[in-house]
């Protein structure tokens, strides 16, 4: 039975829709559907989780769906006519917490995402260090992961000094960075350096030399230091992102942790219309800064959470509470070190006075905490900004959040939040967990179905550039729970196929209050959908993650094809 969108079917198809008869194409010259592709197998996510043959496109939205009889009969002249020939359509993936910012600075930085050893990364800041001026600073975009090198450690400023002697070199992890002895020197940091609050410049415990390995705080000093990317470069940055996020089957980003002039470089690609994603940026900010300052920019800011539109949105403002699975801030211990509980980001007091500034002045607030005592703290400072003025139903956020009690998931209730959450830590770090956490701790992570059972909503992302966006293995991991050594963690935790796919899309949408809006392809939403490589409700399980994208298409447009057998 075909569907539409409900006042252009009462419009133009009068009574005649009503008794179900077949007219002729029922457009104006010149009017009608700019896009149809039939003859698919499109996975609809609507409430009853149908599956039809067609879909209808007008204005970048999905005008009706239904067989392939009732809607190759609203076509005209001009209208597209994509022939699907049995292939699976699902509503385009809307990643819930990302990078894009950065993301693309490897077309200008060392991609460390690259190499799998310390040989490797060496190689690779050698090569950087060819392409730049003497004194100039060599930087990487793409981000190693220690436990995958084949060194199984981070590099330290010993590996990257001999290529590298006469330019300061610092290497971004996020929660850990690497600089070079030339960046030591630039930067005045001795041995004698005091480390600075919540941070630590890592000596060698047997020589008390640097090692040139900072964390968490200790790397603010570095960031400040560093001259800014250009507008051009974000731009660019922001561009090259995007276009790898299109052939992902990505059709919607939110930029977890953005700049204003991240977001200025937004603007300016939306006002060229070169915007060819949907991004929703979250500005970071550090709540130790003094509170009359924040007041001041919270205050004086021209713009606040939601104002936008389909292409760009303002999400809100993003802290950090902790740092990632080797820094979370934590209730118990780490596994044989007893006086190591993580990093928290700030005091309690200051969390909770910078929320209550946000919520006062307009701004939604999402806040990273991996460890369980970090989300204490972002907890009490949510209920403290909820007694002024209530913050339920504004999806104030948590980002990541791996370990939750059943007594932090109800007051997560409570508040409304959504727990913006990425699978692959579940998969990736599963080792880091164990390591750090010990194995009753690991085992309840990313416990799924016991926020789905007290009606929290879950959004799925990737984090990218941390990881690839690599959406259908994540998919697969949510359904088997596997770890990258093969285990299953806990099971009952799983998402059904269904799920996993809501997780990614529709779910997704509601973290953004844009769930009326896409996530599903149903009438009256944003035509954003993807053509993939197999049948993902019934291809083997395992099967999965070789699922590719074949077409992208945001607003009726596509953004992404991988080759010309679909559509020309
Ligand atoms: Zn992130």
């Amino acid at each position: 039975m075909i569907r539409w969108m409900t006042a252009l079917s009462a419009l133009l198809l009068g009574a005649s829709a009503a008794t179900g008869a077949q007219t002729a194409n029922p457009w104006p010259a010149g009017e009608g559907p700019s896009l149809i592709v039939y003859s698919g197998n499109i996975v609809t996510l609507d409430k009853n989780n149908d599956t039809v043959q067609a879909l209808a496109v007008r204005d970048g939205k999905i005008l009706a769906v239904g067989t392939d009889k009732e809607i190759l009969r609203l076509k005209t002249n001009a209208t597209k006519l994509v022939n699907l020939q049995g292939k699976t359509v699902i509503p385009g993936i809307i990643d819930s917490h990302n990078h894009p910012s950065s993301q693309g600075m490897k077309l200008f930085w060392a991609d460390l995402s690259k190499p799998t050893s310390i040989a490797g990364i060496v190689e690779m800041i050698g090569a950087q260090v060819k392409r730049t001026q003497p004194g100039q600073w060599v930087r990487n975009s793409g981000i190693w992961n220690d436990t995958k090198l084949t060194d199984k450690r981070n590099p330290n400023r010993f590996d990257i000094d001999p290529v590298s002697p006469n330019n300061p070199v610092f290497l971004d992890r996020g929660h850990m960075a690497v600089i070079n002895t030339e960046a030591l020197r630039v930067l005045g940091i001795t041995k004698d350096t005091p480390n600075p609050p919540g941070g630590t410049f890592e000596k060698d415990p047997k020589t008390g030399e640097l090692t040139g390995r900072l964390y968490e705080k200790a790397i603010e000093p570095v960031r400040k230091h560093l001259p800014a990317a250009t507008p051009q470069q974000l731009e660019a940055s922001e561009i090259e992102s995007l276009k790898e996020y299109a052939a992902a089957g990505v059709t919607s980003v939110r930029s977890a942790a953005d700049s204003p002039a991240g977001m200025r470089a937004y603007i300016d690609l939306h006002n060229r219309d070169d915007l060819k994603l949907r991004v929703s940026v979250n500005i970071l900010i550090n709540p130790n800064m003094p509170a009359e300052d924040l007041e001041k920019m919270l205050a004086d800011s021209p713009v606040s959470s939601g104002l936008g539109d389909d292409m760009l949105r303002v999400w809100g403002i993003k802290m950090i509470a902790d740092g990632g699975s080797d820094l979370a801030y934590t209730r118990q211990h780490y596994v044989n070190r007893p006086d190591f509980f993580g990093q928290p980001g700030g005091t309690q007091e200051n969390f909770t006075r910078a929320v209550r500034l946000c919520n006062k002045y307009g701004w939604r607030v999402g806040i990273h905490a991996v460890g369980d005592a970090a989300v204490d703290m972002v907890l009490n400072a949510f209920e403290a900004a909820n007694q002024d003025s209530s913050i339920v139903g504004k999806r104030f956020a948590i980002e990541h959040g791996y370990v939750l009690h059943p007594e932090q998931m109800d007051r997560i209730k409570q508040l409304g939040l959504v727990m913006n959450m990425q699978t692959w830590h579940l998969y990736n770090l599963r080792r880091n967990f164990l390591h750090n956490y010990g194995r009753e701790i690991a085992d309840t992570s990313h416990n799924y179905q016991d926020l789905l059972r007290r009606g929290i909503p879950i959004a799925g992302g990737t984090d990218w550039t941390l990881e690839p966006s690599d959406n259908f293995k994540w998919m697969w991991v949510d359904i088997t729970r596997k770890t990258i050594d093969g285990e299953a963690v806990d099971p009952t935790q799983a998402l059904t196929r269904e799920q996993a796919l809501r997780f990614h899309t529709i779910w997704a949408a509601y973290n953004t209050f844009e769930e009326n809006l896409k996530g599903t392809l149903e009438p009256g939403k944003l035509a954003d959908m993807v053509v993939l490589s197999a049948d993902y409700m019934h291809v083997p399980t395992d099967d999965i993650p070789k699922i590719t994208p074949l077409v992208t298409i945001v607003g009726g447009t596509v953004v992404f094809k991988r080759d010309s057998s679909v559509i020309q």
